[in-house]
Formats: structure tokens, sequence, C-alpha cells
């Protein structure tokens, strides 16, 4: 095989990284035969991981048309809030829609449910998940990479898929990829906070199996690029924040301050008074969209999920699960075309990136590519909100002085903010273009 390098090889496919990308990876590979082990670091499958918690569901429903009834999901959403959070209250958007939850797109779930329930799935379709175990480094033999190394061991494959997620020290620690800038990093923030379902259907406003999920923005991340969220799930809800990793720097934040202040926030305290917080960690964020994303193969090796610096953030939805589900499909793809062909090299690999520009991901991933600059604006955090809440003051606050209309309350509130027309109309257009 053209690039195969000389030795017997393990496996067709060494896949590190037991996360969404590198199972679904996985799975697609067993499921048409090949010969896939995934080597994941973590004890357990999914004791490392962390996600804020909504997974847009479409493209993992069409692998697992039974996802809904048999996958470890917490809800179905049925509402989406966007909050800004201001000095002396907040203004939501608040979309509630019965239509959402009966197509099922969006569920939330937990990680550490998620993830052993995707590897059980590979395990069923003939993949070999070896938890407990982690990867050093690659295996490089004339220039093309032949496999891993695992503490005293050397295994060998055609192909090595790093799913090793958004620090994805395999590929940078052998030169593949180049290290990410701060501003393209987010830090994200999670914990969970147990209450009772009846609790959560109550606060939440949800009938029985109905999520919400609630993007906050303003005074909750300090005037630091970034917002925080609450998603509920079946017993608990998830609560947390990504704040831009340059930003926080910059400023002198403290992430786990700014938590703290989250949690006592008078919009956010109602919702987990008297909960309990029984999980909390924290973990990187891709935010830095498609310019992330550069070389994805090379000879013997592939680049999935957070690795590949697939992730979308636009304000009102954070995407990475789908995103990483979606490029394992394509890589799978990608990979045993080229095992077919006897051609590991990057170009006989050049199916997967083909793939994955005419999938969703590519897609998606090109569609809002102007987000991440569009979200580097500090109005976005300080002044909006704001603004907002102060023309709405001027509509709800009746006293004896005689009413003016919507446009003149807002001519005023700008003038009376540090927001200047001419930003205000240029973000307009940029919050269009990028979205
Ligand atoms: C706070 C927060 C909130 C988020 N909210 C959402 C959300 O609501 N919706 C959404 O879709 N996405 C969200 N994301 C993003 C999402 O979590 C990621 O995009 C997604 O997990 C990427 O999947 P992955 O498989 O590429 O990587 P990961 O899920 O990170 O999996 C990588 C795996 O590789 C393993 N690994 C790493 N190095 C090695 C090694 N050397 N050897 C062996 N194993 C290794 C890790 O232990 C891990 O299991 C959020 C992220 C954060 C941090």
């Amino acid at each position: 095989m053209n690039g195969g390098g000389g030795a017997p090889v393990d496996f067709d496919v060494i896949v590190i990284g037991a996360g969404p990308a590198g199972l679904m990876t996985a799975h697609s590979l067993a499921r048409v035969g090949r010969s896939v082990v995934v080597i994941e670091r973590g004890e357990a499958v999914g004791s490392k991981n962390l996600s804020g918690g909504i997974m847009y569901c479409h493209a993992i429903r069409e692998v697992f048309p039974d996802f809904l009834d048999s996958a470890p999901v917490e809800r179905l959403i049925a509402r989406n809030v966007l909050v800004f959070g201001t000095g002396s209250g907040h203004v939501a958007i608040d979309y509630a829609d019965q239509r959402l939850s009966a197509a099922g797109t969006a569920v939330t779930v937990l990680r550490a449910r998620l993830d052993p329930w995707l590897a059980a799935r590979c395990e069923e379709a003939g993949a070999m998940v070896m938890p407990g175990l982690r990867v050093d480094s690659l295996l490089i033999e004339g220039g093309r990479v032949a496999g891993v190394v695992a503490g005293q061991d050397e295994l060998r494959s055609h192909v090595v898929v790093a799913a090793d997620g958004v620090n994805s020290f395999i590929a940078r620690g052998a030169g593949f990829r180049p290290p990410p800038k701060m501003s393209q990093l987010g830090v994200g923030i999670k914990g969970v906070v147990k209450l009772s379902e009846a609790q959560i259907n109550d606060r939440f406003q949800l009938a029985e199996g109905q999520g919400a999920a609630f993007s906050i923005t303003g005074e909750v991340t300090g005037g630091i690029g970034g917002g925080g969220f609450l998603y509920t799930n079946r017993d608990s809800v998830s609560v947390g924040l990504i704040l831009r990793l340059d930003d926080l720097t910059a400023q002198g934040g403290d992430s786990s301050v700014l938590f703290e202040g989250l949690l006592a926030n008078r919009f956010v305290a109602p919702y987990i008074d008297g909960g309990r917080l029984i999980e909390y960690g924290s973990h990187l964020v891709n935010e830095g969209g498609q310019a992330m994303m550069g070389d994805i193969v090379w000879d013997g090796l592939v680049a999935v999920g957070d690795a590949a610096g697939l992730t979308i953030n636009t304000g009102l939805t954070v995407r990475g699960m789908d995103l990483a589900v979606g490029s394992g499909i394509a890589a799978a793809k990608g990979i045993d075309a080229a095992l077919a062909a006897g051609d590991a090299t990057a170009q006989g690999l050049a199916g997967y990136p083909a793939a994955l520009r005419e999938s969703f991901v590519g897609q998606d991933m090109s569609t809002f590519a102007k987000m991440p600059a569009f979200l580097e604006n500090p109005r976005l955090y300080r002044d909006y909100g704001q603004l907002t809440a102060d023309v709405l003051r001027g509509v709800y606050n009746l006293d004896l002085t005689p009413r003016r209309p919507l446009l003149s309350l807002a001519r005023q509130a700008v003038r009376e903010s540090p927001v200047r027309i001419r930003q205000l109309l240029a973000d307009s257009l940029k919050a269009v273009r990028a979205l």
C-alpha cells in the first residue's frame, strides 16, 4: 500500500480520543468492515469531557435513527431565550415553539452519559475502544505517520485520526498544526446543578421531557467578550460561561470569580435556587471559526472535530458536537476510500476534506466565517443590552410627560449612550452579514 510503511499494521485505523468526533469516525469505519481502535486517555469514556450541553442532532440521527429513544438524551429543546443583562435588570427574547421539540433537532446531553453510549455503539459495530491509555506521540517513519506511541507501546496503522479535542497536542506536537492564537480560544466553565424534574418544569415553564436553552450576555461576563448559558437536563441544570481568552487575560479577569457571580446573578439565581452543585469543570473552546481550520489531512494522519478547529459560536448557539459528528462521518468516507485505493498519503485521503466541504459542516463553517471577528466587538457585551433597556424604559415608564414615538426614544437613548450612531449602523450591518 502506498504510504503504508514496511512493517505490518495492528489496525487499519487508530483513533486518538473518544469524544463524538473520534467515536463517529470509528463507528462509520467499523460499520464498513475496517479494523479500528479508539484510544482514550480518560479512565472511563466521557470522564474527561465537558460541553455546555445542547446537541444539534440532525447528523447523528441519520446514523442512529433511534437516537432520541435509545441515547441518553436529557430533554428536547422547545424554548430558546436570549438574555441581555443590564445593571438594573435584563431584556430577553423568548422563543418557545412546540414545533422545535416535535422535530427533535436539538437536545440536551451530558457527556458522561452520551460518550459511553456512543462507545458502546462503536463496539457493537466491531471497533475496539480502549480507555485509560494516553497517546504520547505519533510514530513517524519515512516522513509519514505510521502509528502512535502510548507509554512503552507502539501501535501501527495505515491511518491515524487525531480526535483529541481542542488542545490537539498530538497534531501540534508533531508540527502538523500551528498553535492557535489566544483570540481563537475561549475558556469554558461549567457547573451542573441538581434540581428535581418538577422544579425544572415549573421554573422554566416546560412540559414533561421538554427543555430550554438560555444564552445570557451583558453583565454576567463583567464586560469580557463571551456569554453565559443555562440549559435544562432531565433533573439538573447546566450553567456556565464561555469567555474569550485574550480578553479575559487582557482585563485580568478570574473565570472562577465570574462563575460565582453567574450563579448569584439576579436573572440566573432564581432558576437554580436550592439546587446542589454536583459537577464543575473548565475546558478550552475553539472560537476562531473557519480561519482556524487549516490543513486537516497529512500522510497517514487526519484531524477531526475540535482537533480540526471545527466549532461555531454565533452568540445565539454554540456548536461543536454536531460538527464533530459530521466531520467523523466525512473523515470515515475519505479514509475508507483511501484504504480501498491503497493510498493513505495526504493525496489519497483528499476525499475527507472534499466530503467535509460538501457536508453541512463545511457549508456552515463558511456561512459563519465572519462571526468570530463580529463577536470581538466589545459593544455587544457592554452597550447594546443597556441601550435596548433604555429605549424600552421610555416605552413602559409612563409618567406625566407627553409620550414620544419609538424612533425619538431610540435617538435619545443612542445620544445618551457611549455608542455613536455611525457605530450602531456599522455593527447592525456586520451582524446581518455575520449571521
Ligand atoms: C463550556 C463548553 C460549552 C460547550 N457547549 C457546547 C454546546 O452546547 N453544544 C455543542 O455542540 N458544543 C459545545 N461545546 C463544544 C463541544 O464540547 C466540542 O466541540 C466537542 O466536544 C468536540 O468533540 P471532539 O470529539 O472533537 O473533542 P472532545 O469531546 O474534546 O474529545 C476529545 C477526546 O480526546 C481525548 N484525548 C485527548 N488527548 C488524548 C491523548 N493524548 N490520548 C488519548 N485520548 C486523548 C480526551 O480525553 C477526549 O475524550 C462546548 C464546549 C465547552 C468547553
